[in-house]
């Protein structure tokens, strides 16, 4: 049996689109958790206001409270181990 090359995975524009969009929603750092007592990997939802625009108008204005109470909400990083605050 000959060894096939193995198919590239390929991804289409629309996965590109949304791992982009992931990317950029999403922001990544390294924080100390004092509920898990060392550095973690910590994430913090975005601020991509065109996203939050565009989903208010599609959404008719209600996306709007949604994205005041998130605002409100989750303002800062979580640990991605234990999701409690950090920084
Ligand atoms: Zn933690």
């Amino acid at each position: 049996m000959a060894n096939r090359p193995r198919k590239q995975e390929r991804l289409t524009p629309r996965e590109v689109v949304a791992r982009i969009v992931q990317i950029v929603s999403q922001q990544e750092t390294t924080k100390f958790c004092p509920h898990c007592g060392k550095h973690v990997l910590a994430l913090r939802p975005g601020t991509s206001r065109l996203r939050q625009v565009l989903l208010t108008i599609v959404t008719a204005g209600l996306w709007l409270v949604a994205w005041i109470v998130d605002a409100v909400r989750r303002p800062g990083w979580r640990c991605s181990v234990c999701d409690h605050r950090v920084g």
